[in-house]
């Protein structure tokens, strides 16, 4: 019997660096009491560095919030990340205050860095998402940065209120200077529980597949950010098995979607959360899913979103609910 991942490495971290946001998106996948207006614990920041710095194996820090760039913090963390040769991935609603500012900082680490800004359809859809006004301040920023020739690049989380308008951002992301459309897929948990009308269907999820293939194949800079999209050869759900995601307040969960803590940086080492935690070990033998991604053939190189399969069942096992393969 195989079991995969023995002895996986810790590649990539989520850092959500501050829980403060200047938005409130309907879709948020944090809680409204994980909103910290006051947070400000610089002696966890050093912590946290100190933890990532002792661990050679992790190569990409995902910055993200709340809004990152309202961390007092961002900029000491930029540069400590730099110093210790990590790539850098910032990732912001864009609307950000003291973008000029941001820019000419960010400008100096941009061999290790990239901007990705949240787009979600047209001004009407983004802000029906992320609230008024918002949508501008987004635009603004990605075409500041590119035209600074900071990496910049556009991210949109897939709803059903939004499958049509992925030729609309792959036209922005042109007009822009952004380098590619990353896409997820929508989890309804935190905030977003509410909206689980807007999960999109099975149907829905292989069509966007084959929408994103076939723009693929015109030349297109659009990827899936989904283990279902190359089931076969893909990296397959990276909670537990090469990532981690750390809030703000130093909980460490399997990943920001998947909001199970499995320790607090407070307390533990991160090197032992990762290899001590019982869900780690658990999420690592693909032997214990459930259901179609039990007996797929791709569970190793796949299997499924476990934060969506966590969301919609609260089995973390489950199989993933919009996989498209049927058997
Ligand atoms: S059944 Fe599960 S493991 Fe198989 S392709 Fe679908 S999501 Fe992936
Ligand atoms: S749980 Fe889902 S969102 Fe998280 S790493 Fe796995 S596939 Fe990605």
């Amino acid at each position: 019997m195989k079991i995969p991942y023995v002895g996986c490495k810790l590649f990539m971290i989520a850092w959500e660096v501050t829980s403060k946001c200047n938005l409130r998106c309907i879709y948020c996948y944090r809680n409204y009491n994980e909103f910290h207006e006051k947070e400000n614990d610089p002696t966890l920041i050093k912590k946290i560095l100190k933890e990532i710095s002792s661990i050679p194996s992790i190569k990409i820090i995902s910055i993200t919030g709340g809004e990152p760039t309202l961390s007092p913090f961002l900029k000491d963390i930029v540069k400590t990340l730099y110093n210790f040769n990590k790539y850098i991935g910032i990732t912001t609603n864009g609307n950000i205050k003291e973008r000029e500012k941001l820019a000419s900082f960010l400008k100096k680490y941009k061999k290790m860095l990239r901007v990705q800004v949240s787009i979600e359809g047209d001004k009407k859809v983004h802000e029906f998402f992320r609230g008024r006004n918002s949508f501008d301040e987004a635009i603004l920023t990605v075409k500041y940065f590119s035209e600074r020739g900071i990496p910049v690049s556009l991210m949109m989380t897939a709803f059903k209120s939004n499958l049509e308008k992925i030729r609309y951002i792959l036209k922005l992301q042109k007009k822009l200077g952004a380098d590619f459309v990353a896409i997820e897929r929508f989890v309804p948990t935190g905030i977003g529980a509410f909206l689980k009308n807007e999960l999109i269907s099975r149907e829905d999820f292989h069509f966007l597949i084959k929408k994103v293939k076939r723009l693929q194949k015109e030349g297109n800079r659009i990827y899936l950010n989904d283990p279902i999209f190359e089931p076969k050869t893909g990296f397959g759900c990276s909670a537990g098995i090469y990532s981690l995601a750390i809030s703000s307040n130093g909980l460490v969960y399997p990943c920001s979607k998947l909001r199970i803590p499995i320790g607090n940086i407070k307390h533990k080492k991160l090197s032992e959360i990762w290899k001590n935690s019982k869900l780690l070990k658990k999420l690592r033998n693909r032997i214990n899913l459930k259901g179609k991604c039990y007996r797929c053939i791709y569970r190793d190189t796949c299997g499924g979103c476990r934060a969506l399969a966590y969301a919609l069942s609260k089995n973390i096992f489950a199989e993933d609910p919009l996989c498209p393969i049927s058997y």
